[in-house]
């Protein structure tokens, strides 16, 4: 089976956009693929946080990976930090790629936008550590997000320059790209982001869900109930999409051209079908709170398991950088 990488910011609070576009496709993919799910806390440093709250961040969004049906006993969850492999590749690939190179991405240029008064050194580096992440598994796939492409083609190159110049280590990965519908915000204009606060989270109750929902951005142009919508421009319609099954999309898609539903009762029909899927997810996260041990030993085997692969990788590693290496004992 070929192996896959991917990782997740230990955010701890995982909204639908995340679920819809990333976490659906993983707990997919295991049919298919040897999988390496990860929690990449060391990724999340580079901006302000709270170090009180990081430990459980990263065990609460390794609890939602368990409750949206990843089975440990068919993919490996595992903490970044808890592999140190990754940061130690990070650093050989440091050496192979070119400050320019990381200088150009989009994502580093937005940051520094973003994060003025920081701009350091683990936002600029972000991309090679996430080359590391992927080749230390010699990964065939990735599955990203668009805006995660560019980085998917530096991890490329990286590992094209590191076997020109040492010899063929590495693969060079292929992203997986979601073809899941593009939820954006409840104002219907950025990306669903917690820093935004535009975001339905997956755990959320009814309640909770339906207060976000009912005064979510829809067809602005609809202004009165008795206005045609356009389905194609609005976020509700897209979050049907996500979770209502075909039928529904089609007759609501059809009514809200003809005004023959309005908006309240087009969010109606998504909350329940929303709350089909995720209502028995936000159970399983619930009764996973009560045991704590479980998430701890799936973390534990998972950074056992992927500690075995990765120091084979950077034995490798090391012996074609010519380092000085201790014999076995
Ligand atoms: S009826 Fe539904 S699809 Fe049409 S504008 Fe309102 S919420 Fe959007």
């Amino acid at each position: 089976m070929a192996r896959v990488f991917s990782g997740i910011q230990p955010t701890g609070d995982i909204h639908i956009g995340n679920y819809v576009g990333a976490l659906r496709q993983w707990v997919s993919l295991v049919e298919q693929y040897e999988c390496i799910y990860s929690v990449v806390d060391y990724h999340a440093i580079t901006v302000e946080y709270r170090p009180a709250e990081m430990a459980e961040r990263t065990f609460n969004t390794a609890l939602i990976l368990l409750a949206c049906g990843l089975d440990p006993e068919r993919c490996r969850i595992q903490v970044q930090s808890h592999v140190p492999q990754h940061t130690e590749l990070g650093w050989v690939f440091n050496s192979v790629t070119p400050v320019g190179d990381a200088e150009r991405m989009t994502q580093f240029k937005e940051k520094s936008k973003q994060h003025r008064g920081n701009i350091n050194m683990g936002i600029m580096d972000y991309p090679i550590l996430q080359a590391a992440d992927i080749l230390i598994y010699k990964a065939r796939f990735v599955p990203v997000g668009e805006d995660q492409v560019q980085h998917v083609e530096l991890c490329r190159e990286i590992a094209r320059k590191f076997n020109a110049r040492f010899g063929d280590v590495f693969p060079e990965p292929e992203a997986i790209l979601s073809c899941a519908p593009r939820i954006l915000g409840t104002e219907g204009k950025n990306k669903m982001s917690k820093t935004l606060n535009n975001y339905i989270g997956i755990l959320e109750d009814e309640g909770s869900t339906w207060e976000k929902l009912r005064t979510a951005v829809t067809d602005v142009a609809r202004v009165r109930r008795t206005d045609p919508g356009d389905p194609e421009v609005c976020n509700i319609y897209t979050m049907h999409r996500a979770f209502s099954p075909e039928n529904a999309q089609k007759e609501l898609g059809e009514a809200c051209k003809k005004a023959a539903v309005g908006c309240i009762d087009c969010k109606r029909v998504l909350l329940k079908n929303m709350m089909a899927e995720l209502a028995p997810i936000r159970e399983k996260a619930l009764s996973l709170k009560g045991n704590p041990d479980y998430v701890m030993d799936t973390l534990r085997q998972g950074a056992e398991a992927c500690k075995r692969m990765t120091e084979e990788t950077m034995d490798e590693v090391q012996k074609v950088l010519g380092l000085l290496r201790l014999p076995h004992p």
